[in-house]
């Protein structure tokens, strides 16, 4: 941007501050302002609708408009346009309100000067830019949205809260695979994205879906980042992507689609580097595939270069089940904060493969009666209790729910506003929202999913008092395996299942304790409060390591 001269609409009713900043603005070159100062709420929704505005700084007061209103009705007028709340130092809850609203800073006018206020202008409109082209992402903008009010109710250092906001690597493949007729070839794009590197090697799963682009794996590779630290592993957070509907390929296409994938990303994982796991669409038959491609490649067997393997390769006793085990331990505990026992209390899954399955026997194990279960097109009800185990006898025969005797069929949204004790999506992002928050009947959701809730759904829940499991502990059983799986592997040593499922019950439990007291003690949801635990560890080890060079 050194060249550029930037308008910047300042909207803002005091003379004296408004001065201060146009002079502030007044003495940068690169890049230079061209400030447009207006005092009310109409005059700025005037000037903004004759367009060219590259970056709104806004005072929420106005004497024509006031606090959330005020930001609402301006980005009403320009929603591609980055805001900057200005705000004083009494009144932050209403800015991070601000920024949970899809503001993109905040800045304290007490604390102004000329340094930060071009910094936080630079990044605005740089992520305003960066947003709209290959990051564009509803998913990677909730990541972004939900790290920054945990990172200013945290009081996060400034430079970490920058550095945190995107991957620090992300590489991109078109990639091109055979196809099984003749010599047709299929390029697909792939993504492997590494959040952060300060903690260890990176740790994350790998999806194939038709959905995954740059955005929505950047935002799964940031929740990694959260859910190793608040669990402690030594890890930091990575995720990778093949945009591909594997439903539709071959064994053989599957097979040499992941050899082509671990040859593509090869110089950027390993057992030290950046370690892969299943995750949507993928399982342990293609962690195989990666590992034996990437083992060929070294020339000697590396069974650590992956997590979530076969058994027979290195694979850990119970990984396979360990995202919904961890889910319904968390759930047991859970439900014994609240006053009642699991055994006897009613349950409803969304979604039916590898965690929401899992998820849905261990409930009817611990003796909860599963009402309804879904997947990607069939909701199955039953109010006398779903019989699990037949449910997946059926689909691992059909594949799919579709025609199952077991319920009665009834919509994905009936599905979630069932009444039930405990609600756990553990299908697809953007499930619970503004527009069915209000209707959930559940007393605890459980997130067995990664970003199933929406930030404007957190704040209805938290205020119809539903007891939020967020995902980034919620599902971290999967990862804390796999830690187990790689530690195991590393030394060349077996833990039986009992040792695994009840270190990691541990694990999990610790990092709710933790997360639930900071909740109560600073009057925070469990999402924000687990964000916190995390990113506190996190920012903590950047200070320490600090910055090369
Ligand atoms: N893909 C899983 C997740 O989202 C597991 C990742 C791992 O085990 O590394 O947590």
């Amino acid at each position: 941007m050194a060249s550029q001269t930037l308008t910047v609409l300042l909207v803002e009713d005091n003379p004296l501050y408004a001065r201060l900043i146009q002079r502030l603005l007044g003495r940068s070159e690169h890049p230079a302002f061209d400030v447009v100062a207006v005092g009310t709420l109409a005059k700025a929704v005037e000037r903004l609708t004759l367009g060219a505005v590259d970056v709104v700084l806004l005072d929420l007061m106005l004497p024509d408009s006031s606090a959330l209103d005020t930001f609402f009705r301006i980005r009403a007028h320009a929603a591609e346009t980055p805001i900057i709340v200005q705000t004083a130092l009494d009144d932050v809850t209403l800015a991070s309100r601000a920024v949970e609203g899809g503001a993109q800073d905040y800045l304290l006018k007490d604390r102004i000067n000329g340094a930060s206020l071009l910094r936080s202008i630079h990044y605005a409109v740089e992520r305003a830019r960066a947003r709209g082209a290959e990051w564009h992402s509803a998913m990677f903008h909730l990541a972004q949205q939900q790290f920054l009010k945990a990172a200013y109710i945290a009081g996060l250092d400034d430079n970490i809260r920058q550095r945190l906001l995107f991957p620090e690597r992300s590489q991109i493949a078109a990639l091109p695979f055979k196809r099984d007729q003749g010599n047709q070839v299929e390029t697909v794009f792939a993504y492997r994205v590494q959040h952060v590197l300060t903690m260890g090697p990176t740790k994350g799963g790998i999806r194939y879906h038709p959905d995954v682009d740059l955005g929505e794996v950047a935002a799964l590779a940031m929740w990694m980042t959260w859910k190793c630290a608040l669990t402690n592993l030594p890890y930091g957070g990575a995720k990778g992507g093949v945009r591909v509907d594997p439903t539709t390929l071959s064994p053989a296409e599957l097979e040499r689609l992941t050899r082509r994938y671990t040859s593509e990303f090869i110089g950027i994982i390993g057992p030290d580097k950046d370690v892969p796991a299943p995750d949507m669409g993928t399982d342990a038959q293609v962690m195989a595939w990666i590992m034996d491609t990437y083992s060929q490649h070294v020339g000697y067997s590396v069974p650590s270069v992956v997590t979530g393997k076969p058994i027979v390769l290195g694979g850990s006793l119970g990984r396979n089940e360990a995202t919904g085990r961890g889910l319904v331990y968390l759930i047991e505990h859970a439900c014994r904060s609240l006053g009642f026992a699991l055994n006897g209390a009613t349950a409803v899954v969304q979604g039916f493969g590898n965690v929401g399955s899992h998820a849905a026997t261990f409930l009817a194990e611990s003796g909860a009666k599963v009402i309804a279960v879904s997947d990607v097109a069939t909701a199955l009800y039953n109010p006398q209790g779903l019989p699990i185990d037949k449910l997946r006898d059926y689909v691992r025969e059909h594949r799919l729910l579709a025609d199952c005797p077991y319920g009665e069929a009834i919509s994905n949204r009936e599905l979630l506003e069932l009444e039930c004790d405990v609600l756990a999506p553990c299908a697809l992002q953007n499930q619970i929202t503004a527009e069915n928050a209000g209707k959930l009947k559940c007393r605890i959701l459980a997130e067995g999913a990664n970003g199933p809730t929406t930030l404007e759904a957190d704040e209805i829940l938290k205020e119809r008092g539903v007891v939020l499991l967020p995902d980034i502990l919620a599902n971290a059983g999967g990862v804390v395996v796999s830690y187990f799986e790689w530690v195991q592997g590393l030394q060349n040593l077996m833990w039986p299942l009992e040792e695994i499922n009840e270190r990691m019950r541990n694990i999990l439990t610790d990092a709710m304790t933790r997360t639930q007291r900071r909740a109560e003690a600073d009057k925070l949801d469990m999402r924000t409060a687990a964000m916190i635990e995390a990113l506190n560890r996190v920012g903590s080890a950047n200070l320490l390591r600090g910055l090369f060079p």
